[in-house]
């Protein structure tokens, strides 16, 4: 996504199945190669996952 990916839009490479289109390739944004995933972010299925990070999302947005 040239000008970064917003916070709540899909990333353009994410597949159908939610997989990453470029794992393990050097294209990878560096920030993803970082990221570790946990538990508390993660959760225990993907619903879960999509709670826990839009409440993540709404607890770090800047204020405006
Ligand atoms: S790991 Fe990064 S590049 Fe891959 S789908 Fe997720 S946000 Fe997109």
């Amino acid at each position: 996504m040239p000008h970064g990916k917003p916070a709540g839009v899909r990333c353009v490479q994410l597949t159908a199945d939610n997989r990453c289109a470029l794992y393990g390739k050097p294209e990878r944004p560096a920030v993803c190669v970082r990221l570790r995933p946990h538990p508390e972010m993660c959760g225990t299925s993907a619903d879960e996952a999509m709670r826990l990070l839009n409440a993540l999302e709404l607890a770090t947005q800047p204020e405006k």
